[in-house]
């Protein structure tokens, strides 16, 4: 049988194996369940994480546990608010929880080497959060050997990369919810899950510097995708996809050996 590298596929004899010792790493990828435009699936936060955690883990024999899926609150200018069928948030408290348990059960079971690739900006301080509970609370317990890195994949990606896909240069992460990357990157892991026909065109979102509570739909595209996706192919997502692994790849390697 071929080495598993999905936590969630293995016996409890092959993980128990594996996690002794605390040489294995293992990575976590955490999204959400958000809407994504008319074009992309709801779950798209998670997949793109969960594809580059099973690619860096091949590279590093690296073991990938099943994502969190579900993430902080969307927000406005980032993945539209709440107001979208489908978007399913977390309360903040329930996900720094979620992560803060995932973690100390990982390290229950041995594991010093962990992971946090996350697909979702909203999550960030709050994996920080769940992160120090669990060391915290695991300093206690007398465990003070775990090691955790936490990643947001998009801060992998090169300026030179992203002027191949821009080529009247990049025009910053603030309106790519639904836009080009994640576009690209679905079109190259995915294909089944994207559908270019229902890409909207339309001017970038322009939200003032602020947000408002309860959101104003009047700020936001009619697509809810920040950016139109048209010029996204699954070529220029193969690329992305190919750096963000060998670099993710590097800096697992460098923090984990
Ligand atoms: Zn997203
Ligand atoms: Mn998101």
């Amino acid at each position: 049988m071929a080495r598993r590298v999905r936590m969630g596929e293995m016996a409890w004899p092959e993980f128990g194996e594996r996690a002794k010792g605390g040489q294995a790493t293992v990575i976590v990828p955490v999204g959400a369940i958000e809407q994504h435009g008319p074009h992309l699936p709801l779950n798209t936060d998670v997949v793109i994480p969960d594809d580059l955690a099973v690619q860096v883990a091949l590279r590093t024999e690296a073991i990938v546990a099943h994502p969190i899926a579900y993430g902080y609150k969307s927000q406005p200018r980032t993945g539209g608010g709440d107001r979208f069928p489908g978007t399913v948030n977390l309360d903040a408290v329930t996900f720094i929880h979620t992560v803060r348990d995932v973690i100390k059960e990982m390290a229950r079971h041995g594991v010093r080497k962990l992971a946090l690739f996350n697909g979702h900006s909203e999550n960030a301080m709050f994996i920080v959060e769940g992160i120090d509970l669990a060391m915290r609370d695991l300093k206690v317990q007398g465990v003070d050997d775990l090691r955790v890195m936490r990643t947001d994949y998009w801060d992998f990606a090169r300026l030179e990369t992203l002027n191949k896909v821009w080529t009247d240069g990049f025009p910053g992460w603030g309106s790519e919810h639904a836009g080009v990357v994640e576009t690209a990157l679905m079109l190259h892991l995915r294909p089944d899950l994207v559908d270019m026909a229902r890409a909207p065109v339309h001017p970038p979102s322009a939200f003032p510097p602020y947000d408002m509570y309860p959101t104003n739909p009047d700020w936001m595209p009619w697509s809810v995708s920040m950016r139109s996706p048209v010029i996204a192919t699954a070529a220029h997502g193969a690329m992305m996809f190919e750096e963000y692994v060998a670099e993710m790849t590097a800096a697992v390697r460098r923090e984990f050996g």
